[in-house]
């Protein structure tokens, strides 16, 4: 048997022998110096020998010799193929055979036990030989063999009589050719899919494109071919960036990432890029194979997303997440650079009742506003926030090392937004005014947590608040204190509603000629350490406690005692009884049971009792006010609107409403000489009253003049302390005697 020849030996002998035989043949117009080895072993001779086989036996046939005469040159060349070779006589014996036919069709015997012998004894698939045999035509054929894939080329050869005298068979195994072609197939189809790619050679320059290359890049095949990939550059990264990525290939053989490219539309847009070389057996690149996808509408959605997930939709503004996030880093940054940086709490005064009454879409409308307002009044550096609601929160960065200073600058930015937010604003044709509180709180080097910084700025604005709204405040630490007492008051305040420890004073009101005409009771805490405590100081706390139920019901039935008191005293008894309600005293179900009751109770004249609203009571339920409002009423009690024009009261709510009295807010009274705001807000109050058919009553009034001017726009009842100070019982009575 011929041994097996190594790789190299094969293909030598292959070389050489292909010449032979294409030298013996003459015609084959192929040289096997023009294939170099990989080709040949591509071609795995079948190229050659299918072809160069049928001259083989072409030539046979014309000379009219058999096979088995071959010489030994082309017995050596059929033995070096690596195809099988196979030749039976017209019984079907064995004529002849070459080596690889002996390994697949006659395992285990020598070509002595093979040739001369019927194929039937000798051959393990005898059937199928001699199927090809019988229908022999020079055609080629492709059948499974022996788990391959077999190409057949059978031929007769005929003998000098013209029979047929053998056949000859060539059996090429195509199975890798097969797997390869399957390959190449797939991979000219995953070359078309919906991702954009490029081969290059080793220098970069743009062999081949695909179809989605164009369609995403709007160039050409011809157009890119040749050129190098920096076509699409953008130029939105820097040499730095690309030196990078190349690095990475040299290195890794690959790098993928989002990369700005340029379309030839000039178009910018977002890829995703994966770069992959393809190296040789010695390692060295010979090609880049470039794969990318347009990420335009992916990036536009995770836009979105990060938008919705750090910005809050209603206003743009960053929200929540991405104020502590900033927080975060501002914070590390001021312990680094040791300046101080500020955290303003905004509020806005009012704001629900504006929601309530006008509606969320003008709510809306005014947060957006304010949203601008605020982005003007900081640096482009410093962060403005929407929390939620009607919170905002600025914070400002870079501020002086020195705390006093940089308290200074965040001051003066507070200021600024104090008064930018006090403009009028335009919603839909309404005029509105909004004003904020506002809590400040500084830091730098901070060792507390964030929440804790947002509590801080959080409380400052309370304290804002307290301190009448529209105003701003530090917090310091004093103002832990100022929580801790808020606790203790409440305890306190418990503790007094149980003890009885208040007491009622009462302030005069006048008409246009110096009469006394009634009489606002107004609530007193006699506290045992703190003497006595104003109701603003403990009314909000009464009502976010619920103590001002049994308070206000105190409040009620001792003032309607008075009445009853006061009506057998002739100087008194014409005088009416102003007593202030809180909304949730109001809006308490039992409500007008309760007034009633008391009046019963106490046996006071309703016509005598006149019950102080605040506009802030009819922002809920506007159909259970005018029914409890007209309930008491039938009884004979009557109504004023205290501190008129400080909220958002809608006319065509006030209209249905049972009052019988506007009072005009001390606030306008104070500056009604200086302010022509206040002035003309005054003017309108006693307009409206009038145009409604509405008593009207100004309070606050201090001086002679504020009397004289609102008495010359028709303003006829006052209270204030040009007449009276709220006094207590015994005092109020010395004074009664002295008008
Ligand atoms: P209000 O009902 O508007 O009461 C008028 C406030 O103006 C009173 O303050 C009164 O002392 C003050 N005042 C009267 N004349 C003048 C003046 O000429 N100049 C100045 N600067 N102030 C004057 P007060 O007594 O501190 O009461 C404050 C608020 O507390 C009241 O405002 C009212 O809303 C509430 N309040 C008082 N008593 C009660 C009560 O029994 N129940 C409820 N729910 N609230 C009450
Ligand atoms: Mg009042
Ligand atoms: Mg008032």
């Amino acid at each position: 048997m011929t041994p097996t020849p190594s790789k190299q030996d094969a293909l030598r002998y292959i070389r050489a022998k292909v010449d032979q035989l294409l030298a013996v043949m003459g015609t084959c117009p192929l040289r096997s110096e023009e294939l170099d080895d990989d080709t040949l072993i591509a071609l795995d001779p079948i190229g050659i020998i299918a072809e160069s086989f049928q001259q083989v036996i072409d030539h046979l046939n014309e000379t009219n010799q058999s096979l088995s005469i071959v010489t030994d040159e082309i017995r050596a060349i059929l033995d070096a193929l690596g195809a099988a070779v196979v030749v039976l006589d017209g019984n079907d014996r064995v004529d002849d055979c070459n080596r690889v036919a002996m390994d697949w069709f006659f395992g285990g015997l020598n070509r002595a036990q093979v040739v001369g012998h019927p194929a039937a004894e000798v051959c393990t698939c005898a059937g199928e030989l001699s199927g090809i045999r019988s229908c022999a035509d020079g055609s080629m054929h492709n059948v499974r063999l022996y788990d391959r894939d077999i190409q057949i080329v059978a031929s007769k050869i005929f003998d000098k009589a013209g029979h047929h005298a053998q056949t000859v068979m060539l059996f090429t195994d195509i199975s890798q050719r097969m797997q390869t072609e399957e390959a190449l197939r797939i991979a000219a189809t995953a070359f078309e899919v919906q991702e954009g790619m490029t081969i290059t050679d080793s220098a970069k320059v743009i062999l081949r494109v695909n179809k989605a290359f164009t369609e995403i890049t709007g160039y050409s095949a011809e157009e890119a071919v040749g050129k190098t990939p920096s076509l699409l550059r953008s130029g939105h990264h820097d040499a730095a960036f690309y030196a990078a990525m190349w690095e990475s290939i040299e290195r890794t053989g690959t790098w993928q990432g989002e990369i700005w490219n340029r379309r030839k539309t000039g178009e910018v847009y977002p890829e995703w890029l994966i770069v992959t070389a393809v190296k040789n057996d010695a390692g060295l690149t010979t090609h880049y194979v470039g794969t990318f996808t347009d990420v335009t509408s992916r990036k536009k959605a995770e836009d979105e997303i990060t938008n919705l997930a750090f910005y809050d939709p209603l206003t743009g503004l960053p929200n929540r997440r991405l104020l502590i996030d900033r927080l975060k880093q501002a914070l590390a940054s001021s312990t680094r650079s040791l300046r101080h940086g500020a955290l303003l709490f905004l509020d806005l005064d009012n704001f629900k009742t504006l929601n309530d009454t006008r509606g969320h879409d003008i709510g809306d409308l005014l947060l957006q506003q304010v949203a601008q307002r605020l982005s003007t009044c900081v640096r482009e550096g410093d962060t403005v926030a929407r929390l939620g609601g009607d919170e905002f929160v600025v914070m400002l960065e870079d501020l002086s090392e020195n705390v006093l200073e940089a308290a200074t600058q965040t001051e003066i930015v507070g200021e600024k937004i104090l008064a930018t937010l006090n403009h009028i604003y335009h919603l839909h044709n309404y005029a509105h005014h909004s004003t904020p509180s506002i809590g400040i709180t500084l830091f730098a080097d901070h060792h507390g947590t964030i929440d804790d910084l947002l509590k801080r700025a959080d409380l400052a604005m309370y304290q804002s608040k307290a301190a009448g709204r529209n105003t701003l405040r530090f917090f310091d630490p004093t103002m832990q204190a100022v929580v801790t007492t808020r606790a203790a008051l409440e305890a306190d305040l418990r503790e007094a509603v149980q003890k009885g420890q208040f007491v009622l004073y009462y302030q005069a009101q006048m008409d246009g000629v110096g009469r006394l005409t009634g009489v606002e009771v107004l609530l007193r805490w006699q506290h045992p350490l703190r003497g006595m405590v104003s109701p603003l100081e403990f009314i909000p706390l009464a009502e976010d406690t619920g103590l001002i139920l049994p308070l206000g019901h105190w409040v009620l039935e001792t003032a309607c005692a008075q009445l009853t008191v006061w009506a057998s005293q002739p100087e008194m008894a014409h005088l009416t009884v102003a007593v202030n309600v809180s909304a949730r005293q109001f809006h308490h179900a039992d409500f007008v049971d309760q007034v009633l009751a008391v009046l019963d109770k106490t046996g006071a004249n309703p016509q005598r009792l006149k019950l102080e609203l605040t506009e802030s009571l009819m922002v809920d339920d506007v159909e259970d006010v005018i029914a409890k409002m007209t309930a008491l009423k039938a009884k004979g009690v009557s109504f004023s609107l205290d501190d008129f024009g400080t909220g958002y009261s809608s006319l065509s709510y006030l209209k249905r409403l049972p009052l019988d009295q506007l009072k005009i807010d001390q606030g306008f009274v104070r500056d009604i000489l200086t302010d022509t705001n206040d002035s003309s807000i005054a003017k309108m109050v006693i307009a409206l009253a009038e145009s409604m058919g509405l008593a009207v009553i100004a309070e606050g009034v201090e001086i002679e003049a504020q009397k004289d001017f609102l008495a010359s726009h028709g303003c006829h009842a006052y209270q204030g302390y040009l007449f009276s100070r709220p006094l207590p019982l015994g005092a109020f009575e010395e004074f009664v005697k002295g008008v």
